[in-house]
């Protein structure tokens, strides 16, 4: 068992669960003064500021949150896009569209189709590029990452992978072609429940899912993105244990950076269904409260949110945007719906995303930093 496992062992779900409904207003309080004065907040602060008794100090949370985020990152947002490679997959997931016992057309794009995307999001205007697939060890393994990673280089400086989870040898060859970042969600940090909602392939494995951050550490990628799925379990359980496993990687990777991202669970093919529904003003408690947490992790918010809610998110945490998303391989180049994983809900175009962006006297980042200028 790894340390973190070992770690969340120690902290039992349901007591997690259970402790939320006693915590007080005061403890509320008391983590809100401490991060005003500038000091450093505990899990046990963090959890106080998404307890429901946080629910009435949002505006002050929101407050602090804004101030922190404008100190660490300035008034500007970075936009990427995804890419989506492959539907192709091998693990059965109750949540999603691409799970393999799902009846939907399958496809894998070839170098020349991933060369036309590249093409089509450039004309966009964007340098930083979220490579997307399903889990298909056999149709989208390491050898077809770097194929299309030899044609992705000659269009954009800043790439990162929401792939299968791999070996650290294999995160190794990927950082050697100029993979900057790894994003991998453990879905939900219930262990048994886990299991109810990934029935076959190696994505049940959960171990090998929770250890894959410190692996993309161990090869020396720049920076890796955790998180969970919001509305499998109970959204405050799941943020508490990813609070808890970014702390742990700071300490122990203190070289790399990190993102979190909150996706909440959307409609898509094959149903799956929302368990602990969670609210836009609690996704809000929730953006702050990180911030609160830890004032230098980027926090990226999706597509999946609508255009009105991530308008009025711009200047309250969040430091990164995806923007004029497709969510089906050959999306850019080609509209066809039926491939879609899911749904999103902010449709706008790329301009319309960076004109609002300035509107509100922010500025866009395309391009972030590369590794080459943080490794002297
Ligand atoms: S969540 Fe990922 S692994 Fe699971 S079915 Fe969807 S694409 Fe495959």
């Amino acid at each position: 068992m790894s340390e973190f496992a070992k770690l969340m062992a120690a902290n039992d779900w349901y007591d997690v669960k259970d402790s939320f409904a006693s915590i007080s207003e005061a403890q509320v309080v008391s983590a809100l003064k401490k991060s005003q004065q500038g000091g450093e907040l505990s899990l046990d602060d963090f959890k106080a500021l998404i307890s429901p008794s946080a629910g009435p100090y949002l505006e002050h949370m929101a407050h602090l949150s804004q101030r922190l985020t404008q100190q660490r990152f300035g008034n500007t947002m970075q936009l990427f896009t995804p890419l989506y490679l492959s539907n192709m997959c091998s693990n059965v997931c109750t949540y999603c569209g691409f799970s393999m016992e799902n009846k939907i057309r399958r496809t894998t794009l070839t170098m020349e189709q991933i060369e036309q995307e590249a093409q089509a999001i450039k004309a966009m205007g964007l340098d930083h590029i979220l490579l997307v697939t399903g889990e298909s060890e056999r149709k989208v393994g390491v050898a077809y990452f770097e194929q299309a990673l030899g044609i992705l280089t000659k269009y954009f400086s800043h790439i990162s992978m929401e792939v299968q989870p791999l070996k650290t040898e294999e995160y190794a060859r990927l950082a050697k072609l100029g993979v900057e970042s790894i994003l991998v969600y453990q879905e939900t940090y219930h262990r048994q429940k886990y299991a109810k909602y990934h029935l076959k392939g190696k994505k049940s494995d959960f171990d090998f899912r929770l250890e894959t951050p410190e692996r993309v550490g161990q090869a020396g990628i720049n920076k890796v993105g955790i998180g969970c799925l919001l509305g499998l379990e109970d959204w405050r359980t799941d943020a508490f244990f990813v609070a808890a496993q970014l702390e742990f990687l700071e300490k122990k990777y203190w070289k790399m950076r990190y993102s979190l991202s909150f996706p909440r669970l959307r409609p898509c093919e094959g149903g799956g269904e929302i368990n602990s529904p969670m609210s836009q003003r609690e996704l809000v408690q929730l953006i702050c409260a990180y911030r609160l947490f830890n004032h230098q992790v980027e926090l990226s918010l999706s597509t999946r949110e609508s255009a009105v809610f991530r308008d009025n998110m711009l200047k309250l945490g969040v430091t990164t945007m995806s923007a004029g998303s497709k969510t089906q391989p050959g999306g850019y180049a080609n509209e066809d719906k039926s491939l879609e994983q899911f749904s999103i809900d902010d449709n706008r175009s790329v301009a319309q995303i960076a004109s609002m962006i300035t509107d509100k006297g922010y500025q866009v980042v395309w391009k972030d930093w590369q590794t080459g200028f943080t490794q002297f």
